[in-house]
């Protein structure tokens, strides 16, 4: 039994069967497959050992590991698990990734498809009003929720005293981590809402290690980003780029803990130990040799396309690395946001540097081209509805999406969410949806619909499940696809669309 007990709702505490992209299931409402069926295929429990979850989410690392160098008494379990683990701990910490289903792509999904809410929402409502969790919280269990979507409670305030959470952590908890726990197990008081400011965030010592595997071997490589985009929070913190050896350790963690994958997480991967925007080729490619020779298999959390199409060298030389007989593409997810010069000028003009805002298009279009000669396949986000969007911004995003028709990728619309410079803006709703707005969310459905096949063909490839597996995921689209269909959400047939030559799209260096 431990003091303090961490724990993820289901649909985080699953490695997805070794493929990150099936967690954007999570991300879809209950639909005509049966629940049990539908989590069992998408997001299985991970695997334990000894009791213990043999991976977890790597936040939930981090925090634990935070925590055991405190010297606390602290154990990671499964939410299934909670009844045991319970009886005598006196503090709950929680993970949040999308707790209100305002992400990206739940948020996209429940609207177009007008159902309930995403089983991640679901779930990690569960935790809280499992019957083990409200006796121990009447027993005076403490309950602290953090993580990439604890800002999300700044807006429902009520539902945090519905769930009997004491504390929400937004942001960099490491400084403020064993100072809160120790006032939750004490019985101190607690903040109902903390957000940790940018002025404390950790330095590179103050970040643990991980002590235990992570899902997937996901491990950080850095934290921040140099960009300065006025719609994300994550520009906001100092950018720090973590030493080749601490990296080391946090894979050996992995590797002997029989995890065989690695995702390297930053906010740009390719800009690992720059100083700029222009990516250090050396640096890059000596965190691959390395990270490949401690995992079978290698991914990134995420990408710029202005880095991609400045380095298309250095991303051949990546691909030499990563792809090998054990692996034939891997993925990131990658921020579009805009198809308009104009709007990418006002809203993020670094993100196309070393280019220029007006040659976004061209930006992404190059590095589709360069992606797909690689392997690399994408998950790509879009923003929709920023303050400053017009009618116009808005269709030369959806020319942008229709001349990626050809490109092997997912293509994921968002609506704004006031977060980073734009903190103080107003929410986008669907009510105020425009035809051109509605007509891009349909598009990157057909896209991804069509798209999302060939993903299970590669993803079942060489399998010995795959005959039994492939036709149930099958089903799944299909459902998805004709629940879309009676929304009118796919009155066209999607079209292939035609590569065009990289020369005809190569955007020009500034
Ligand atoms: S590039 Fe991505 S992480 Fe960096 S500021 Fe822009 S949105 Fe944020």
């Amino acid at each position: 039994m431990a003091d303090i007990v961490l724990t993820a709702d289901r649909t985080l505490m699953s490695n997805y069967r070794g493929k990150e992209f099936l967690g954007f299931a999570s991300t879809v409402p209950p639909n005509v497959v049966p629940d049990w069926f539908f989590e069992r295929l998408f997001f299985p429990y991970v695997r334990e050992r000894g009791g213990l979850p043999l991976e977890a989410p790597y936040g939930l690392r981090k925090i634990e590991a935070k925590l055991l160098e405190g010297g606390f008494d602290v154990v990671t379990v499964r939410p299934d698990r909670l009844k045991r683990w319970l009886r005598g701990a006196r503090a709950l910490g929680v993970h949040a990734m999308d707790p209100f289903g305002v992400g990206p792509s739940s948020s996209t999904f429940s609207r177009l498809l007008k159902s309930g809410e995403p089983y991640l929402v679901k779930h990690f409502k569960a935790i809280f009003q499992s019957p083990e969790v409200r006796r121990a919280k009447a027993d005076g269990l403490r309950i602290i929720v953090g993580g990439p979507g604890a800002w999300q409670f700044r807006y429902w305030p009520e539902a945090q005293e519905e769930l009997g959470i004491d504390c929400v952590i937004d942001g960099e908890a490491e400084l403020v981590l064993v100072d809160l726990f120790r006032r939750a197990i004490e019985g101190g008081e607690l903040p109902r809402f903390l957000e940790v400011p940018p002025s404390m965030a950790p330095s590179l010592d103050d970040i643990p290690e991980i002590r235990n595997p992570s899902i997937n071997g996901l491990i950080e490589i850095g934290r921040g980003c140099p960009r300065g985009c006025a719609f994300c929070s994550v520009t906001l913190r100092p950018l720090r780029w973590y030493p080749l050896e601490k990296i080391d350790r946090e894979l050996r963690v992995n590797s002997e803990g029989g995890v065989d994958g690695c995702i390297l997480h930053g906010e740009d991967v390719l800009l690992y130990g720059a100083r700029g925007v222009i990516p250090e080729g050396d640096k890059v490619l000596a965190l691959h040799r390395l990270a490949k020779s401690r995992a079978r298999g290698l991914g990134w959390s995420h990408a710029s396309m202005a880095a991609i199409a400045a380095a298309p060298k250095l991303m051949e030389e990546l691909s030499e690395i990563i792809i090998d007989g054990d692996q034939r593409w891997w993925g990131a997810e990658i921020g579009i946001e805009t198809g308009s010069p104009e709007l990418a000028a006002k809203v993020m003009p670094a993100k196309a540097r070393p280019f220029k805002p007006e040659e976004w298009p061209e930006v992404v279009k190059s590095a589709a081209g360069i992606m797909a000669d690689c392997g690399l396949v994408p998950a790509c986000t879009l923003i929709t509805g920023l303050p400053e969007e017009t009618e116009d911004d808005v269709i030369k995003t959806i020319e942008l999406i229709e001349d990626l028709k050809w490109f092997k990728s997912l293509i994921v619309p968002l609506f704004f969410v006031p977060m980073g410079r734009l903190k103080g803006e107003d929410w986008f709703k669907a009510e105020q949806m425009t035809a051109s707005q509605i007509e891009l969310f349909l598009i990157c459905l057909r896209h991804d619909l069509r798209w999302a096949k060939a993903f299970m063909d590669d993803y079942l490839k060489g399998k010995p499940y795959a005959p039994l597996l492939k036709p149930l995921y099958k089903i799944v689209i299909w459902a998805t696809e004709r629940r879309a269909r009676k929304e009118g959400a796919l009155l066209k047939a999607p079209g292939e669309g035609v590569r065009p030559p990289i020369e005809a799209t190569a955007p020009r260096r500034c």
